[in-house]
């Protein structure tokens, strides 16, 4: 293996999303596995608004959606009474996927391993990370087959996406630090009976604990409650047991049957203090573990992967120098540490009793009533809320300090584009092009030109115009209602360039190819000339 090649550990969720970015972006890069095959446990139920925006480019949402159920909102439902204390829509979340996905983790990979396989990756399974040591140009890992021989390689650099008992975060000497004291959860993969609509998770209170429902396709349903710890010979919770909990702590309104998983899960809240290790670089749940509450874990570990996908693809290929890498660390620690701190929070309310019951209770009936809350906790469970405006990888020149945008942000996807063909188009399908996305409203044609000779391969630039002249091919976008100018605060002219995860990287109010130029080297350590 060469080592500019990349070796992703583990064929997760995180480790596929990975390696699909790494393939797309010009990276020879192998996917091993320990698994014979991929799990069967359903585990991560819930994709959100984020991720779905990220996964759409990928080329992996539509077959999600058709494996899933869209779910439209979370209600909390007192349990003995069945009664509704507050519901939280995610209809005005501001993305183009205003609702929740929910799907079985072994689902979400299939598509993504699918996807992979589209890709050229050929995940090895039985294969697993024995032992790792790096110098200054690569990593010899250890990999070991089944009953064969373990063999020694050498590979370029090593995405540990291989979970929460990572074995790569403790061949680099990593550790996770936090809580591991958990509550436990007795989790049920059933199909459920119910009068109750499908388009909406329900998290029961109770003073027992809370339950709580998420709808997946057709009569199929994750149940979960908080439970005392079983024991250490307890085994699986048994479908009885499953009944007699949702019979008390649900209102009567669900009827459990043909289980497919049954298990107990204790967590544990922690995150690792460095996620890049020189050549390895933590992703997912081998970074950070914490609580099911607010489905946060696997959709930040899609997130982590998509945010360190593009960058380790321009320092694989030899096109940045690898500090670039540092910045996926300063932009997803953060990101992890408060995922963290509020999924502790969130549990903590799940498990109240006595007066913080109460206390909880009215705060319930607060975000209930006050929509602006309730649409700003869905935007927030979301992940829509994610920017890294204090990132160093975050210009912006000009503009308004208020403008709709700064640079960090996601980049806004506004409907009203047209292709010069008059079909829609939106930022989201551009953005399906791999590598970096440059939004350039101007109307010169030499201006067009030196920002294409400054990106060069690294992207593509698409001129923003009010209309379309007789000339204008795929690299027009016509906008007629001025909609990027409003967005993004680009008026008259101006730049915006989008990164392979959407956020982004350089805003302009003036679309100056020495800007462009000046990110990629300075900002991103693109090495120059590159091949212009
Ligand atoms: C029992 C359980 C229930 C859960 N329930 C929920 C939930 O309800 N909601 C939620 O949001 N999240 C839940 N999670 C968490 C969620 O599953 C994770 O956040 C998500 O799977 C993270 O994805 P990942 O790719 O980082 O890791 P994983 O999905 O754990 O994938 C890691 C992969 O690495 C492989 N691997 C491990 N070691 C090696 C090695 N040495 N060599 C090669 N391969 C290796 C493993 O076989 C595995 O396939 C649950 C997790 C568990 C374990």
């Amino acid at each position: 293996m060469d080592t500019k090649d990349v070796l992703v550990v583990g064929a997760g969720p995180v480790g596929l999303t990975a390696a699909c970015q790494l393939a797309r972006l010009g990276v020879t890069v192998r996917v091993v596995d320990k698994l014979d095959r991929p799990t069967t446990e359903s585990r991560a139920v819930t994709v959100h608004a984020r991720s779905m925006e990220m996964l759409a480019p990928l080329g992996a949402l539509p077959r999600m959606m058709a494996r899933g159920r869209r779910v439209d909102g979370l209600a909390m439902v007192d349990g003995p009474t069945g009664r509704t204390r507050a519901r939280i829509d995610f209809a005005e979340v501001p993305s183009r996927y205003p609702f929740l996905l929910d799907i079985a983790q072994p689902d979400s990979e299939a598509v993504l391993g699918e996807r992979a396989a589209e890709l050229g990756i050929v995940v090895e399974r039985g294969v697993e990370l024995t032992a790792l040591t790096q110098d200054d140009d690569g990593v010899e890992v250890t990999l070991r087959s089944g009953d064969r021989d373990e063999r020694t390689e050498r590979v370029g650099w090593v995405v540990g996406a291989d979970g929460g008992h990572s074995p790569t975060r403790h061949l680099v000497g990593a550790r996770l630090e936090g809580d591991f004291h958990g509550q436990t959860f007795a989790m049920a993969d059933v199909e459920v009976d119910t009068d109750l609509s499908r388009d909406t998770i329900r998290m029961f209170t109770h003073a027992d604990g809370m339950g709580i429902f998420f709808p997946l396709l057709d009569t199929r349903a994750r149940i979960m409650f908080f439970v005392d710890p079983p024991g250490p010979d307890a085994g699986d919770p048994t479908l009885e047991q499953i009944r007699t909990l949702a019979d008390a702590r649900m209102g009567g309104r669900l009827r459990v049957h043909d289980p497919r998983w049954l298990t107990y899960f204790e967590i544990h809240h922690a995150q690792v203090p460095r996620y890049r290790h020189g050549r390895v670089l933590l992703a997912g749940d081998a970074a950070h573990i914490h609580s099911p509450a607010g489905a946060q874990g696997m959709n930040t570990g899609i997130q982590d992967a998509a945010n360190l996908g593009w960058k380790l693809a321009l320092v694989a290929r030899g096109r940045a120098d690898a500090a670039l890498l540092d910045s996926y660390h300063d932009e997803r620690h953060p990101v992890g540490a408060d995922v963290v701190r509020t999924t502790t929070a969130l549990t903590s309310v799940g498990t109240a009793s006595g007066a913080a019951a109460s206390v909880r209770d009215a705060a319930l009936f607060l975000v209930g009533h006050a929509h602006r809350l309730g649409d700003a906790l869905a935007a927030k469970t979301a992940e829509v809320t994610i920017a890294y405006r204090h990132s160093a990888l975050s210009v912006q020149h000009g503009g308004h300090p208020r403008g709709p945008v700064r640079a960090g942000d996601h980049a806004p996807d506004p409907d009203g584009l047209r292709r010069a063909d008059g079909s829609a188009v939106t930022v989201e399908q551009l953005l399906a092009t791999p590598g970096l996305l440059l939004l350039a409203r101007t109307d010169e044609a030499d201006t067009v030109d030196a920002l294409r000779r400054e990106l060069g391969d690294l992207g593509r630039v698409v001129q923003v115009v009010p209309a379309a002249g007789p000339a204008a091919g795929d690299d027009v976008v016509v906008d007629p209602d001025g909609v990027v100018a409003a967005r993004y605060g680009l008026s008259p002219e101006g730049l915006a360039l989008v990164r392979p995860d959407g956020y982004l990287g350089l805003v302009a109010d003036t679309a100056d190819a020495d800007l462009v130029r000046r990110y990629l080297t300075d900002t991103l350590g693109v090495a120059e000339p590159a091949t212009r």
